[in-house]
């Protein structure tokens, strides 16, 4: 573990930009969103919370997924150049580690594994508290594996652990920094209990262990319809959470029909179409079906998949995002757990 100054870290990100495609949190007016970056002084590892998470840079919005032409025959195409990502905040990092038991299972997604092979993970220990975090209720507000380098703000400078290979491959001037002393290592450990108490914005009484109990004895609950009253079935809340990877994929034809392309494209359960199949039958037509299925997603159905893991991490996101003021885990699990 290294000790870095501020200003030799900044040093090293400006080194790192010259050699690698960096993408990093930057300031966009009161607001923070991930992009590239072109030079160390945009970046802003004391940003809250980004408008969308990191997983832009994993699974694409939009993504061309082969090109077909009316001759015959597909070329599969797959975008996968190495890149870091530079300031992931831990309950980020949680999420990036569902997604890669999901995308490893079943039929294994080949390209977003490849684009995780190609990135390499700076996380950094999250210096301001966003309005509606609750990640130290999920345990993700600091995490001890999944990064290859994290980065610990401490008094004027970082502490640097230089974790994975991949992590030396572009450690470059911070290997050579002094070695964090026991007194850096204690600070680093003390900001991970601060922070297990600071991000918690929300007051959450239902442990998420319990939430899949809660949910199968809370399927006719009440909840369900009195917060789906006011949904507009934007899917804002599903498109900027960190652990929603749901697609779907569709064939753009040219004008000439000779030659087209198919992509896959971010979807929501939260939009009305979402379960609509041939013949026009919905599964979920109804807006509390909709709300309903995303709690479950989040406390039963992912979990099922990844261990028990609850697909929710905390960052309080979809709470910002939603305008009805209804998309919050907090107030529906709290609900559930009152009726325990
Ligand atoms: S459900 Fe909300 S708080 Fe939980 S991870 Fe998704 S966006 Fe964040
Ligand atoms: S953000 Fe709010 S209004 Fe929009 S779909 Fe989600 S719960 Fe409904």
């Amino acid at each position: 573990m290294k000790s870095v100054s501020a200003k030799a870290l900044l040093d090293w990100v400006d080194d790192l930009i010259r050699k690698r495609r960096v993408m990093g949190a930057q300031a966009r007016d009161d607001r923070f969103t991930w992009g590239p970056l072109a030079r160390a002084a945009d970046l802003r590892l004391d940003y809250d919370v980004t408008l969308l998470p990191p997983k832009v840079f994993l699974q694409p919005p939009r993504e061309k997924l082969l090109e077909f032409s009316r001759a015959g025959g597909y070329t599969s195409c797959v975008e996968a150049e190495p890149f870091v990502l530079l300031g992931v905040h831990p309950y980020d990092l949680a999420a990036i580690r569902q997604m890669d038991e999901v995308f490893s299972q079943d039929h294994a997604d080949a390209r977003y594994l490849k684009r995780r092979e190609a990135a390499t993970i700076v996380a950094v220990d999250v210096q301001a508290v966003s309005a509606n975090t609750f990640a130290g209720h999920m345990g993700a507000s600091h995490v001890e594996t999944g990064y290859d380098i994290l980065l610990t703000r401490i008094g004027d400078g970082y502490v640097a652990e230089l974790a994975t290979k991949k992590g030396e491959a572009i450690a470059g001037a911070l290997a050579s920094a002094a070695d964090a002393d026991a007194a850096a290592q204690e600070a680093r450990r003390e900001v991970w209990a601060q922070n297990a108490q600071r991000l918690k914005k929300h007051e959450l009484k239902a442990a998420p262990a319990d939430w899949p109990g809660l949910l199968r004895k809370g399927y006719e609950h009440s909840v369900w319809e009195e917060k789906a009253k006011l949904c507009f079935s934007c899917g804002s809340c599903t498109l900027t959470c960190p652990t929603c990877y749901c697609f779907d994929a569709r064939e753009d034809v040219g004008w000439s029909l000779a030659r087209g392309t198919r992509v896959r494209i971010w979807d929501s359960c939260m939009l009305a179409d979402f379960a609509k199949v041939a013949g026009g039958h919905n599964f979920r037509k109804n807006k509390a079906d909709r709300y309903r299925h995303r709690y479950y997603r989040k406390g039963q159905y992912i979990p099922e998949k990844i261990g028990g893991q609850i697909a929710c991490v905390g960052c309080g996101r979809c709470i910002t995002a939603c305008v009805a003021r209804i998309a919050n885990p907090v107030e529906v699990f709290n609900r559930l757990a009152e009726a325990r």
